[in-house]
């Protein structure tokens, strides 16, 4: 009996390796788990029939475009789209290490959101607790990797959309840096920010997948030769330098218990060796947010001017083109890209595109400096993933600004294109804390180094969810 909740990829591999289990079996027994769980967590929005062979399964978050595959991005837009091709990242993940789509995770529409409650097809649960989102927009990949339902899942992330649910749902999520892995073939978002990165149960099969997906490619003009990635090793923090900045570890929002559990966690990095300092990033903290908000819906007002009911998705009645557009559009987008969409083109509309769009990337050039000048003195920035546990369902959809607050400790690190991981680090209120590690451009070895050595300090038990 193969127990999806405990296994690995990593063990996944050598099981299928040394044959103990065939891929028949390994398909079989998540796709037991999806029957019996799903209906009530709901991390799917389509699951796939086993295409054979001996490979991982792995789910996919739904703003990935896969051959054959619905895929929705969680938008009414696009609920009847089957891409006629695959997103790079899916091609590297079959070609050469065979691994299989088990189906597509759900996602805030668009991937606008933190709590998966944007879908347009209904939320996530947390399989901590289903009275509580699983985070987002990737809530459904880490909902599904914390119950058992996938060994692991492909995310995207533009602004904490990996590390935030990885966060919630108490398993690891890397966000790499930006141009590191292609968005050839992703529902764009916010180009500049949109990355793809690994969500999984051990920061080793992060690094597994991360390895699989990075390098550059000639479909994504943006991407770049990436170091070769290795398998994390270290057992401890021997001088490694990390700075604690005061903005994010002791900013107002960020709840009594999460602190006292990233407390914890750099009680332990103290102890493998590591030496800390306090710090400041006075500008990524007091501007990230609002910088972020302006950057990513301004990209995304323009990248979603292409659904128009011609080229593909959804396509509403109307008695003339301009009809047809508006009714397509009021019916294919729900509130939360209406919103974005509105902010965007008001931000980037003449005579305030300089006020607001050109200030926000003047803004952000000066929070790259800020992490710059960190890195000056230190190898990593560590803070809580995200300044609260998972929250009740509902207790935010009404208010976009309490919804936005949830990426206070992630969008400076998007803003900056800099690597960052999520990895659990205990408990608070009988929820997973996430405990943020941020490095320089092109640090994953060193960042997955580091968050492997204290996953093994920490001890972190996921199965704790089901006792
Ligand atoms: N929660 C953020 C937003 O709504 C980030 C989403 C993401 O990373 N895709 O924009």
């Amino acid at each position: 009996m193969i127990d999806t909740l405990r296994l690995t990829a990593y063990e996944a591999a050598r099981l299928l390796r040394e044959k103990e289990i065939s891929g028949a079996e390994l398909w079989e027994a998540y796709r037991r788990a999806i029957d019996e769980r799903d209906p009530e967590l709901h991390c799917f929005l389509h699951v796939c029939d086993d295409p054979g062979g001996d490979g991982i399964p792995l789910a996919v978050k739904d703003v990935i475009g896969t051959k054959g595959i619905p895929t929705t991005a969680g938008s009414k837009m696009l609920e009847h789209y089957v891409p006629v091709y695959d997103a790079t990242v899916i091609r590297r993940a079959q070609e050469g290490h065979g691994l299989r789509v088990l189906g597509k995770t759900n996602t805030d529409e668009f991937a606008m959101g933190s709590s998966t409650e944007n879908s347009a097809f209904g939320p996530s649960l947390n399989p901590w607790d289903p009275t509580r989102v699983p985070g987002g927009s990737g809530g459904g990949s880490a909902a599904a990797v914390a119950a058992g339902l996938a060994p692991w899942a492909l995310g995207s992330d533009t602004g904490g959309s990996i590390k935030q649910p990885a966060s919630l749902c108490g398993i690891v999520g890397l966000r790499p840096t930006y141009g590191t892995v292609s968005r050839y073939g992703i529902v764009a978002f916010a180009s500049s920010l949109d990355q793809v990165g690994p969500t999984a149960k051990t920061v080793r099969d992060a690094a597994l997948l991360y390895k699989i997906i990075a390098g550059r490619d000639p479909c994504d003009s943006t991407t770049v030769d990436v170091p070769p990635v290795e398998l994390p090793s270290a057992e401890d923090l021997r001088g490694v330098r990390v700075g604690v900045p005061k903005e994010l570890n002791e900013a107002e929002g960020i709840e009594p218990g999460v602190k006292a559990a990233v407390d914890g966690a750099l009680a332990h990095a103290e102890r493998l060796g590591a030496r800390l300092e306090s710090c400041e990033l006075p500008l990524s903290v007091d501007y990230g947010l609002a910088c972020y908000y302006l950057v990513a819906p301004a990209e995304a007002s323009s990248n979603l001017g292409r659904y128009d009911g011609v080229r593909y998705g959804l396509r509403s009645d109307g008695a003339d083109f301009r009809e047809m557009l508006m009714r397509t559009r009021h019916d294919g987008f729900g509130d939360e890209p209406k919103r974005r969409i509105m902010l965007g083109t008001y931000a980037l509309s003449s005579g305030y595109y300089d006020a607001y769009y050109g200030r926000a990337q003047k803004v952000r050039t000066l929070i790259a400096q800020d992490f710059k000048d960190a890195w000056e003195r230190f190898d990593f920035i560590a803070s809580p993933t995200s300044p609260g546990v998972a929250f009740e369902l509902g207790a935010k959809a009404d208010d976009p600004l309490a919804m936005y607050l949830n990426d206070f400790c992630t969008v400076p690190m998007s803003l900056a294109g800099i690597p960052g991981i999520s990895i659990p680090n205990g408990l608070s209120e009988g929820l997973p804390v996430g405990f943020q590690i941020a490095g320089p451009a092109f640090s994953e070895n060193r960042i997955l180094d580091a968050a492997h050595a204290l996953e093994g300090a920490i001890g972190f038990d996921g199965r704790q969810a089901w006792a």
